[in-house]
């Protein structure tokens, strides 16, 4: 096994994972790890664009996105993160825009801002201007300047380098091991602060929105080491993934305009969100689309409906909405300037994570006592921004501010931490053994039948409308699975590039967390934000106001716990669009 010291070590080279080791690298020598080439992370697929309220077309202030925070988050969400987030969120972009992002701009040539669904002046009232965007191609612009950043503030990339293990002893991080995908070769990492910026993990359904790599290897990663996980059952359904993969068509298409029809060429979100019709929040917008499906009233009958750009006409199409414009030429056939896009929803963002506080360190009784030596920040953690369902832009914001943060305190935190200590030899052998038993599995089962019998499970058993029943058989289907998954077997003995043995890893990753997801779902007796139970339809603010927390037992069992919600300033109130 090679060594390797850093102080500060990354793992993830998202948005969020590179604005941490950008800002940590100022002061501290940081190493970035990352399973794909940093800028094919997902966030380069965000295309709609970053919240922050400008003002820059309208009237707009950090308290209306507040407050939009908080009621789109049907009021799970811990409102002193929420606040952070929002004030936060107008000067990292001015930074980002003087790092070098290429924003879209307005006539004056300041930052352009586009409408997303759930984002209102007023206190809920008028729609607004506030996502601030590089035409569809946003997140694309903010990975590839914060990669170069990061690059001229000296920081070290392990390009393809797997994570396997942390390295957690007596509530310390000391570090980590990782496959080099590329030789096959492990390697140890030792160094005063960890940071997991793994990105999310809807890559466990069949209909995803997501790339390969989202398989929420970080949060299995935690949960191994006894650190709960928080708030899981809330996943998000995006309402307009290109039928039938769920390939994402921006929200920015409906911000720009676009219509949703039934097969009854009705704007069927007159029946649901009268005021606010497509720019509901996506909660609404998925449950309303999935009903007209589930009623019979798909285009022919099927399981998609019609997303209609045509009457914003081909000139804006093409200079506000490229990429959709080219991805749905590439993936259906369908020139979108004149015929309507086959939508349906598609399973899209993770809610919740790894339990952090406000300065990204990671608590491992979910509340208080934190991992020394361990930070997380991104899709990955669970600071509580989003609550029950996440704003459309709030997410690569979200990646920016707490990344940001996070290598500030991480930078601080290497400073009074003293030099790096001995590295103990136990768990790196630990990790090196398991690897090798999973080389070596020669059972007659099937990882790519089991993986798909899961992809297929979660998105018929917890999909967008769940029941105990469907969450009781999900339960005790992944308990097969995983027992299965013990009886694998592999064909690719070489140790180059072995994709066969990387995506078993990832197979058990999804295996654990999604056995979380099932479990917390069945037990949250209410619906609230995404979680949509048909047999308890209602919120109930008297018994489920608070999060949950999942933690892994040593036997392997999970146990449930749960913790208030933080209420600064907005009570809960109906939420009505
Ligand atoms: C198609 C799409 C469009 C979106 N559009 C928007 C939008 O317009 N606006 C918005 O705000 N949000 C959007 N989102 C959500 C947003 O893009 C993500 O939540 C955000 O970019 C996540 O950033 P991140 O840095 O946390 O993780 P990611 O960008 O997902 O990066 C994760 C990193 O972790 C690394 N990694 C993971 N596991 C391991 C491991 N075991 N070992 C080593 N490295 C590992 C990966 O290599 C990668 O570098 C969109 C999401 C999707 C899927």
């Amino acid at each position: 096994m090679e060594h390797h010291r850093h102080d500060v070590v990354v793992v993830g080279a998202g948005i969020a994972g590179l604005y941490a080791a950008m800002k940590a690298g100022e002061s501290a020598d940081v190493g970035v790890l990352s399973k794909v080439y940093p800028t094919r992370s997902h966030s380069g697929a965000a295309q709609g664009g970053c919240a922050a309220a400008l003002g820059n077309e309208g009237n707009d202030s950090w308290e209306f996105h507040f407050y939009d925070t908080v009621r789109g988050g049907d009021f799970l969400g811990d409102q002193d993160a929420q606040e952070l987030l929002v004030k936060e969120a107008i000067p990292v972009m001015y930074e980002m825009e003087h790092l070098g992002v290429p924003f879209s701009r307005t006539a004056e040539g300041k930052i352009a801002q586009r409408p997303f669904g759930g984002h209102f002046a007023d206190f809920g009232k008028t729609a607004v201007k506030r996502a601030c965007y590089a035409a569809d191609r946003s997140g694309h612009a903010q990975l590839h300047c914060l990669y170069e950043q990061s690059l001229k503030q000296g920081v070290r990339f392990y390009n393809e380098f797997f994570v396997i293990s942390l390295i957690i002893e007596d509530g310390t991080c000391r570090g980590l091991v990782a496959l080099e995908i590329r030789t096959g070769v492990l390697h140890a990492f030792w160094a005063r602060a960890v940071m997991l910026a793994t990105g999310g993990y809807a890559r466990a359904w069949r209909v995803t929105s997501n790339s390969h790599a989202n398989t929420g290897d970080g949060l299995a990663l935690v949960a191994a080491a006894g650190v709960p996980l928080e708030d899981m059952e809330f996943v998000q359904f995006h309402p307009t993934g290109l039928y039938p993969h769920g390939i994402l068509i921006s929200e920015a298409a409906r911000g720009e305009g676009g219509y949703l029809f039934n097969n009854d060429g009705m704007r069927f979100m007159e029946k649901y969100a009268k005021s606010k019709m497509e720019l509901a929040p996506r909660d609404v917008v998925s449950r309303a689309e999935q009903t007209e499906i589930d009623e019979g009233r798909g285009i022919d009958g099927g399981e998609y409906l019609h997303l209609d750009l045509t009457h914003l006409g081909e000139k804006t199409i093409l200079e506000r909405l490229p990429q959709i414009h080219e991805l749905v030429v590439k993936f259906a056939g369908i020139d979108c300037t004149k015929k309507p896009i086959p939508t349906q929803p598609t399973a899209h963002y993770s809610m919740g994570g790894i339990p952090t506080d406000l300065d990204t360190r990671v608590l491992r009784d979910g509340k208080k006592q934190a991992v020394e030596g361990l930070f997380a920040s991104g899709e990955c953690a669970c600071v509580s921004n989003h609550g029950a369902n996440r704003l459309g832009t709030n997410s690569t914001l979200e990646a920016a501010v707490f990344g940001r943060r996070g290598g500030m305190v991480m930078a601080r935190f290497v400073k009074e931490a003293g030099p790096i200590l001995p590295g103990a030899e136990r768990p790196t052998r630990e990790a090196e053994e398991g690897f090798e038993h999973l080389c070596a599995s020669s059972g007659p089962e099937s990882a790519k039948r089991i993986r798909a019998e899961l992809q297929a499970s979660m998105t018929d058993n917890v999909g967008i409308f769940r029941t105990a029943a469907k969450l009781q058989k999900q339960v005790a289907l992944i308990r097969d699975l995983k027992a299965r998954f013990e009886n694998v077997g592999i064909s690719d003995r070489s140790r180059r590039f072995n994709t066969e043995i990387t995506e078993l890893i990832e197979l058990k990753y999804m295996l654990d967390f999604s056995e979380v997801i099932a479990v917390s779902a069945l037990a949250r007796e209410e619906s609230r934000g995404a979680h949509s139970r048909n047999d308890y339809p209602k919120r109930d603010d008297n018994q489920w106001l608070r999060h949950t927390l999942a933690f892994r037992e040593a036997d392997g069992s999970l146990r449930l716990d749960y913790k208030p919600v933080v209420i600064t300033r907005f009570q809960p109130e109906e939420r009505k669009y």
